[in-house]
């Protein structure tokens, strides 16, 4: 049976890779689909598949299975939604949801509907306009990485701290009622070659603040692959204590008009909610439940956690890279 699903979504893939659509002056163009557009496509496709079985009286095929088609036979891999969703959304559809209830009641009055129908349409806009602004965060990232595919001067960075790693990853239930040691890593991506650099340290060595994320955007730049590179784009989250603040504005600003390793950084900060970063899919490729007992079973992890493009380099943080930028960038 498995091979008849394969040969029919098989067609259906053929469908999709190129649509054609017809201009003003009936000149037919070809459109193609962006990378999102398309495993949006994909997702419905499954749903549609299962459908369609069930209409044709086959036997019932569940959406993993589909799915595990997709992964193994067709080399696609299709992620789940997101299960983190931007508040300010989540806020809109609960308006409207209330707005559009209290519309639907048969006892309200035309006043009164034709009073609320003016938020109902202002919560649409104030949404789309939002949604909009995050739409540019990723454009601009998309185009950063087209510049950076054509000229090596030109690079593209994303930079985040990742989830904490505990230690000792023990099974015995004690473990559960103790205090852990935590690896904290700092993943900076490049694009569009796709480079991922870990910065791993256990707590005892440093905290998660300005003066870590300054030290390694300096170890970073100062150790790039790529000596020719002179013009950086970042994108990167807006979180005060760590990356939008001060002490990594100076040092930005330093590397630019003291050190002289760059001639011109560009800054791009994502609307909240709609930030998510190339760095996160690195960190997916973790085996989060490896059963490590030291900092270096996890570095051990990281190293070996994929091959394509590259596997991930890790720096072993230690004291003597962590300096207090703080302080210095101060002084000057
Ligand atoms: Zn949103």
């Amino acid at each position: 049976m498995i091979k008849n699903i394969a040969a029919y979504l098989k067609e259906l893939l053929k469908l999709l890779s190129v649509i054609s659509a017809h201009s003003k002056d009936d000149k037919v163009i070809k459109v193609e689909r962006t990378v999102r557009d398309f495993i949006c496509q994909m997702r419905l496709m499954l749903i549609g598949c299962m459908k369609c079985t069930k209409k044709k009286k086959l036997p019932p095929v569940s959406y993993e299975y589909y799915r595990k088609i997709f992964d193994t036979r067709f080399n696609i891999v299709i992620g789940y939604p997101r299960s983190d969703t931007c508040s300010s959304c989540d806020k809109y559809q609960a308006d409207v949801t209330v707005l559009q209830y209290t519309l639907s009641g048969p006892s309200l009055p035309h006043k009164e509907k034709h009073k609320l129908e003016m938020p109902t349409r202002t919560a649409q806009m104030a949404n789309k306009v939002h949604k909009h602004k995050a739409e540019v965060f990723y454009e601009r990232k998309r185009t950063a990485r087209q510049r950076s595919m054509k000229n090596e001067s030109h690079e593209a960075i994303t930079f985040y701290f990742q989830k904490n790693l505990p230690m000792p990853k023990l099974t015995t239930n004690c473990v559960y009622y103790r205090r852990q040691l935590s690896l904290y890593s700092f993943d900076i991506h490049t694009s569009p070659r796709g480079h991922s650099v870990f910065y791993c340290y256990p707590e005892t060595e440093g905290r998660k603040g300005s003066v870590e994320v300054t030290s390694f955007l300096h170890h970073f730049i100062f150790n790039l692959p790529n000596p020719k590179v002179k013009v950086i784009e970042l994108f990167y989250d807006v979180c005060a204590e760590q990356n939008k603040n001060y002490t990594v504005l100076r040092f930005l600003y330093y590397d630019l008009h003291a050190a002289r390793r760059l001639d011109h950084i560009k800054l791009t900060f994502p609307v909240c909610g709609h930030s998510h970063l190339e760095c996160d899919r690195s960190m997916v490729l973790i085996n989060q439940k490896y059963p490590a007992e030291l900092p270096e079973h996890w570095v051990k992890v990281f190293e070996t956690a994929r091959t394509k493009p590259s596997p991930c380099h890790v720096v072993n943080v230690d004291q003597a890279l962590l300096r207090n930028w703080t302080q210095y960038l101060t002084s000057l």
